[in-house]
């Protein structure tokens, strides 16, 4: 049906005429959309949405509109037949949550709620600005305090998203002189910032500490060195080794960078990081890492690290320079939940012990889960197929968690993934190791 309407539209302007020229490249923009979509459909990659009514938490509400938006689509494109929406119409409305970045349950906390509210009447909705021009607020300068304390580093500055800090650091500070050393897996973002940087690349095995060496060796030819990797991993659970890391940058002399978006707030006897847990708060010298996730979960990144760094990503990073400021509701939230996190460890902890539950009753029903004492328990299963299919009956049963296959994860590497939160009950965690037994069962998963 596409393709009618570029025929209507190839239709509407005379041979030669500015408006025929248009059509046509309107009609040739999709057909190659569609062919890509199909492509993409076909590949089994195609990402539905589901919609949510109501607040992020444990137990969450769906609509069923967002069954039929998907199928709507589906159709549209014609393509609902191989499209997995059906499965969608039939999903129970009151689900457990499972596959949430809310890792502290701060998303809906009523403090956060409530300072989100306080700072949206006191400083209004937006800036209409960026932070250089006329965009930074007394709440800003706060949170960047605050997050550098947080992190025990000398400053902060903060972006629309750990996206954007990603982005914007790497050709901020490195020049063609330089190195970046960055671990194979590491998050999109930070594939892109190191993109966009003219610096020299290499790419180290996932945390292969001797394929890093090796790579360090090459890199002495260079002024200065960078290593870049995630702290934890999100699609494994699993924590870089940032002691043997930093050993090297020593050995080597470099620099370490970690992105700490799934380690902020609640990895560590204080939850502050990766670095916290593995004792080495004092050898990494730049954080990125997200408001977005065990933060309050608004919106929201940040780099902590040096201050004269701070200070040149002031004036030379472009996410920063070119984008607005963030909004107070969003700095409000960010800034209570570390309120709460630096009065007390207690939530963090709370975490730490569902997720130990969660792994060992899932490993003693019989599954295999990858990473350690990580909130993100990915159950592995190998098959694509029977990841999806396991997913789908997981949710038929209430509980929603997502599976991941290639290209997402390697081939053969299909799993399950799941997040646990500190504001699942103990009760909630074992409704979805029965769910899983049960699925693990009908499927041949477990014996
Ligand atoms: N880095 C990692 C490791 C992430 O998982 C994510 C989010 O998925 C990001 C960066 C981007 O964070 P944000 O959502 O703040 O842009």
């Amino acid at each position: 049906m596409w393709r009618g309407a570029a025929v209507r539209l190839l239709r509407g302007g005379g041979a030669g005429s500015p408006r025929a020229a248009s059509g046509a490249a309107v009609a040739e923009l999709r057909r190659r959309l569609e062919s890509e979509l199909e492509d993409i459909q076909g590949a089994g990659t195609w990402k539905s949405e589901r919609i949510i009514a109501s607040r992020q938490g444990p137990h969450l509400r769906l609509t069923s509109g967002g069954a039929g938006t998907y199928e709507a689509a589906g159709r549209a494109l014609g393509l609902f037949p191989r499209c997995d929406a059906r499965v969608s119409l039939s999903f129970p409305a009151g689900i457990l949550n499972f596959c949430a970045n809310n890792y502290l349950g701060l998303s809906s906390h009523p403090e956060v709620i409530r300072a989100a509210v306080e700072a949206l009447e006191k400083f209004g909705a937006g800036l209409s600005s960026v932070r250089f021009i006329c965009g930074t607020q007394s709440i800003h300068k706060d949170l960047e305090e605050k997050i550098a304390r947080f992190h025990q580093r000398e400053d902060a500055i903060l972006y629309a998203s750990c996206f954007d800090a990603n982005t914007g650091i790497f050709e901020a500070l490195l020049t063609p002189e330089d190195a970046v050393l960055s671990d194979e897996l590491n998050h999109a973002s930070i594939i892109d910032g190191i993109r966009l940087c003219k610096a020299n690349k290499y790419r180290y095995k996932h945390m292969d500490m001797q394929d890093l060496e090796a790579k360090l060796q090459d890199a002495q030819k260079h002024r200065l060195r960078l290593v870049a990797t995630d702290g934890a991993f999100s699609m494994d659970g699993d924590i870089a080794p940032l002691r043997e890391i930093c050993q090297l940058a020593q050995k080597y002399d470099a620099l370490v960078f970690i992105d700490e978006c799934h380690a902020t707030g609640f990895l560590g006897p204080n939850g502050r990081g990766t670095d916290e847990l593995l004792g080495v708060m004092d050898k990494v010298t730049i954080i990125n890492s997200t408001l977005g996730k065990a933060l309050g979960g608004a919106a929201g990144g940040y780099t902590t690290g040096p201050k004269p760094l701070i200070e040149l990503l002031r004036q030379r990073s472009r996410p920063y320079l070119f984008s607005n400021s963030l909004p107070p509701a969003v700095v409000g939230c960010a800034s209570k939940a570390l309120d709460l996190l630096m009065d007390s460890n207690a939530i963090a902890q709370s975490m730490a012990a569902k997720t130990q539950r969660f792994r060992s009753k899932m490993t003693a029903a019989g599954f295999s889960i990858s990473g350690k004492d990580h909130p993100i328990c990915p159950v592995m299963l190998g098959d694509a197929r029977l990841a999806a299919v396991m997913a789908e009956d997981m949710l038929n049963r209430g509980i929603y968690v997502i599976g991941f296959s290639y290209p997402v994860v390697p081939k053969g590497k299909a799993r399950i993934r799941v997040q646990i939160s500190a504001v699942h009950s103990d009760e909630d965690i074992d409704r979805c190791v029965e769910a899983f037994t049960e699925v693990g069962r009908k499927h041949g998963a477990l014996p």
